[in-house]
């Protein structure tokens, strides 16, 4: 066991993984750059205020945080989620609106650790300031709808919300408060507990002893004001006549208690129900005031990395893209040659690795065949006395069994001043 490894929920993500990971951003940006979002980079660590603004009552806050004081006496975290720090940026900036970003990055919360759950994990998201307008959640929706495809990803449900305004909903959390408080005794402990600080988080107990209190619950809907009912009837028929299928949630309440108006999650359909969050999203009209801005409407979503790779495993989509390089230079002769040619390859836009330490031919030719290489560029006294270089397949019927000598024929001498040409031939 070596002296020093990752901390508990912390992991090195090595390649070929982490090339994976960084496709999945790109492909991730391709999908919300279309639509006019720009990507803000944001500090990892900020006020602890900051981030306390997002509410007593959600476990990221009161919980999960990763705070200390650091040299100069301030009080700081490491970011739990992105949302707050969006909404920061934009109350210091004042950037025109609406403000369209996204973001990627890690995130920390000090949580148990387990498959799908880490203490820092990464995140992709967009955040929209400034704008509320139905059809701009249809608008933020359709894009994590869209990128889930773009992955490949088929068994993903959309499952959508209504939280009401402020007022419909602090009603309804009085209501549901009564309701439950009524029947306190049927209400696990742990419920009990989440009763007190935040009655709509009951709601998303996946306890079998709360499911019959749960589903008798008074239901949100019926204290929707005209206008917030008015606006989640719209954000509906976005969706449809966009063709992204949904189910409408009444329990959806999702962690962060800034939510208001829309709310929605994305769900694999091949994960566990316990992790089956791949992200999730809504409207927080209220954060930026909150933060010391003037009232901005914000909308936005989150969705995570690690769960949603999981779902790709499961359904074998979004393979780790390939590391193979183009071109492999054995060296046998030792001298500057094998510098020259590796730089003026990789000058010519070519993927070209080479061989170190002078290792003999056989061990170099392994190396070039794990490269997976499409031909090897091979540097030897004789070559460079006669102005050539030696170009052998490694590829298709040509690539020979470890150890095997390769027939004469497949490889070829090749001169200096045309190898370049001679390669764009044959390396795709
Ligand atoms: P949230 O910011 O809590 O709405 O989470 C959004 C998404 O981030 C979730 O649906 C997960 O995919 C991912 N996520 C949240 N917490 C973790 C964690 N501890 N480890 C890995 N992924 C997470």
């Amino acid at each position: 066991m070596p002296e020093f490894q990752t901390s508990p929920g912390m992991r090195d993500i090595l390649p070929p993984e982490s090339a994976r990971w960084r496709r999945f951003v790109e492909v991730f940006a391709a999908t919300v750059e279309r639509a006019g979002y720009a990507q803000v980079i944001s500090p990892l660590l900020e006020d602890l205020g900051v981030f306390q603004r997002l509410g007593e009552a959600t476990d990221v806050v009161t919980k999960e945080m990763y705070d200390f004081h650091d040299k100069g006496g301030r009080h700081v975290a490491l970011r739990p989620e992105l949302t707050a720090s969006v909404c920061r940026a934009f109350v210091e900036h004042r950037p025109l609106t609406p403000w369209k970003v996204w973001y990627t990055g890690s995130m920390f919360r000090y949580e148990k650790p387990q498959r799908g759950r880490y203490r820092q994990f990464d995140q992709v998201g967009i955040e929209v300031l400034g704008a509320n307008d139905p059809y701009l959640d249809v608008e933020v929706i359709a894009l994590g709808w869209e990128f889930y495809r773009a992955l490949g990803l088929q068994q993903v449900n959309l499952l959508v919300n209504s939280l009401g305004e402020p007022a419909d909903r602090a009603r309804y959390v009085d209501a549901l408060k009564a309701h439950f408080e009524a029947h306190i005794d049927a209400l696990s402990p742990e419920s009990r507990q989440t009763l007190q600080k935040n009655p709509l988080r009951v709601l998303d107990s996946k306890r079998e002893q709360d499911a019959p209190l749960v589903s008798a619950a008074p239901r949100l809907v019926d204290f929707y004001s005209d206008e917030a009912g008015t606006h989640f009837e719209k954000v509906q028929e976005g969706l449809r006549a966009a063709g992204i299928p949904f189910t409408v949630s009444s329990t959806l309440v999702r962690g962060l208690d800034y939510y208001r108006y829309t709310t929605f999650e994305y769900q694999g359909g091949t994960l566990d129900s316990a992790q089956n969050a791949l992200g999730g999203g809504g409207r927080y009209d209220g954060l930026v005031e909150a933060l010391g801005g003037p009232a901005t409407a914000g909308v936005g979503f989150a969705l995570g990395l690690d769960r949603t790779l999981l779902a790709c495993d499961d359904e074998r989509v979004f393979a780790p893209p390939s590391n193979d390089v183009d071109v492999f230079v054995v060296d046998t002769a030792g001298g500057l040659e094998a510098l020259h040619l590796t730089g003026e390859l990789r000058a010519a836009g070519f993927r070209v690795d080479r061989a170190y330490e002078n290792r003999s031919m056989k061990s170099q030719m392994k190396v070039a065949d794990r490269s997976g290489a499409a031909v090897a560029v091979i540097v030897g006294s004789d070559e460079i006395a006669a102005g050539v270089v030696t170009v052998r397949p490694m590829r298709g019927h040509d690539v020979p069994a470890h150890g095997e000598s390769v027939p004469e024929r497949t490889q070829q001498r090749v001169a200096r001043p045309d190898l370049i040409t001679h390669l764009r031939n044959i390396v795709q």
